[in-house]
C-alpha cells in the first residue's frame, strides 16, 4: 500500500503478490472526505484499516468491476453512505457471471453484494463537491467522479493508457470514444486514473485516445465490411495477441477488442467462437 498526497487528492495504490506478478495494481482516492472506490476482494484487510485510518464520510463506486467494487460489501456493512449508480448496484447484486480465471487470480472473487447499501443520493454527493457522470464503454454502467471547482475528474478505467489494444468481451468501444470526449470537454486540469494515477495533460491524452478509438474502429468496420474475418482483422489492426490474452485465456485479448467494435457492446451474450 503506497500513499501519495496531491494537494487536496491521497492516491493509494492497492496491489498483492498475486497482482504484482501480472505488474496490476489499482489506486483507490480520498477526496473532499469522500473515498472514490474500494479497491479489489483480496485487499479487504487494508481497506478496513484505510478505513479506520482515513474515516471517509461517504464513499463513491465508478463501476462494478472487482479492482473498483470489490469491498463494497465491507463499506455497505461498516454503514458508509455509498454513492453508486443504479446499474452497478444492481450488476453487483446479480454478480458477474463467467469471470475469467486470471481475473479471479489476479482480484480474487467478488461475491454478489448481499449486504443493504446506505445510498448517498447524488443531490448529497453534490453537496460535497462531487458528481457521478454516465461515461459507458469500458463497461455499460461506467462512471467517472468529477470535482468541478477543483477541475479534477477521477476517471476510474476511462482512460487506462492510450492504445489499449485488449478489450473484455463486453467493452464498447465506440461508447468509450464517445465517453472520452465527453471528458475532455469537461476541460479537467487533473485527472486520477484507476490504474495509472495521476495522468499527465489530461485533455490531451483523452482526446488522443478517443482518436486512436475512432480511427481503430474505422479500420476494424472497413475490413469486415470487405468480409474479412475477426482472426484477419486482429492480425492487420492490432497486430499478435500479447501475453495478457494467453494468460487470461482469452477474456482480455485483441479478438475481443474486434469483436466489441462488431458487436457494439453487447458481446457478453455471443458466442465466443464467433469467426
Ligand atoms: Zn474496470
Amino acid at each position: 500500500m503506497t500513499m501519495t498526497g496531491h494537494d487536496d487528492v491521497l492516491q493509494v495504490q492497492l496491489s498483492h503478490w498475486r497482482s504484482r506478478l501480472v505488474r496490476y495494481s489499482v489506486n483507490v482516492y480520498l477526496v473532499r472526505g469522500v473515498l472514490v472506490d474500494t479497491g479489489f476482494p483480496a485487499a479487504r484487510g487494508r481497506l478496513a484499516r484505510l478505513l479506520d485510518e482515513l474515516r471517509p464520510t461517504a464513499v463513491v463506486v465508478t463501476h462494478h468491476h472487482e479492482d473498483h467494487a470489490g469491498n463494497a460489501a465491507l463499506v455497505a456493512r461498516r454503514g458508509l453512505p455509498v454513492a453508486i449508480a443504479a446499474d452497478t448496484l444492481a450488476l453487483l447484486r446479480a454478480g458477474e457471471r463467467g469471470v475469467g480465471l486470471y481475473r479471479r487470480f489476479v482480484w480474487s472473487t467478488m461475491p454478489p453484494l448481499a449486504d443493504a447499501i446506505t445510498p448517498l443520493p447524488d443531490d448529497a454527493l453534490a453537496t460535497l463537491g462531487l458528481a457521478l457522470l454516465h461515461t459507458p464503454g469500458h463497461s455499460s454502467d461506467h462512471r467517472v467522479v468529477w470535482d468541478a471547482d477543483r477541475a479534477t475528474l477521477f476517471g476510474g478505467d476511462l482512460f487506462l493508457g492510450v492504445r489499449v489494444k485488449v478489450a473484455r468481451p463486453n467493452e464498447d468501444p465506440r461508447a468509450h470514444a464517445r465517453s472520452l470526449r465527453v471528458a475532455a470537454a469537461l476541460q479537467p486540469r487533473r485527472l486520477f486514473d484507476g490504474h495509472r494515477g495521476l495522468v499527465p495533460d489530461p485533455v490531451r491524452a483523452l482526446l488522443a485516445k478517443a482518436d486512436w478509438l475512432d480511427e481503430t474502429i474505422g479500420r476494424i468496420d472497413a475490413l469486415a465490411t470487405q468480409g474479412w474475418s475477426v482472426r484477419a482483422i486482429r492480425r492487420e489492426v492490432l497486430g499478435a495477441e500479447d501475453p495478457v490474452a494467453l494468460a487470461s485465456f482469452g477474456d482480455l485479448s485483441k479478438a475481443n477488442f474486434v469483436r466489441a467494435v462488431l458487436d457494439g457492446g453487447t458481446g457478453d451474450a455471443r458466442p465466443r467462437t464467433r469467426g
